[in-house]
């Protein structure tokens, strides 16, 4: 027989271990999925934009299917649970801030004394991030604006001293002299 899995689980075989930052991930990803509810249209993209790099980001290639590739996943890094949900063609702007409280609780200490430590200092936290009220998980905005999905380079040039290809939006071109930000060092 089988047996679908759960979103949960689809979220932690992508991420590749289970940690509380996923939870919070899989928690902001959902609450979006729930207030933004069916797609607009079929052509439009959903753009989520974070303000940190965690693992929380993982959550948002799967369950609102995302992606770092596509440019839909954007991340701006401010140091800020923060997540910014947009789709495409609309005014309507998704904003989910998770509370202090909750980052504070699931920072990790300096050390664990054992893997068996670790694993349960995690298991609690995941239970602590999936069991708190929405009011004290987050808080929510709804407004009007728009994002964009970043254009990707489309000129090509040839760097003078590697030899490789490099977009021209990247290069330092003067006249016929080519050179990749690698080779500027
Ligand atoms: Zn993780
Ligand atoms: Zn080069």
């Amino acid at each position: 027989m089988c047996v679908e899995k759960t979103p949960w689980e689809q979220v932690i075989d992508f991420h590749g271990h289970t940690c509380p930052d996923i939870a919070v991930g899989f928690r902001v990803a959902q609450i979006a999925q729930r207030e933004l509810g069916i797609r607009p249209a079929l052509d439009a993209e959903l753009i989520v934009r974070a303000e940190t790099y965690s693992c929380a980001l993982d959550a948002f290639q799967v369950l609102n299917k995302a992606t770092l590739g596509r440019g839909t996943l954007q991340v701006e890094e401010k140091g800020k649970h923060v997540y910014i949900f947009h789709y495409t063609g609309t005014e309507n702007i998704l904003r989910i801030a998770v509370k202090g409280e909750i980052l504070g609780h699931i920072t990790p200490p300096e050390s664990f004394t054992s893997p068996r430590q670790k694993q349960n200092w995690s298991l609690e936290n995941i239970q602590y991030v999936l069991g708190s009220s929405e009011a004290d998980f987050c808080t929510l905005q709804k407004g009007i604006g728009s994002t964009t999905k970043p254009s990707y380079p489309s000129h090509w040039a040839t760097c003078r001293i590697c030899g490789e290809a490099v977009s021209q939006s990247y290069a330092q071109i003067e006249g016929d002299n080519v050179i990749c930000s690698t080779c500027v060092g």
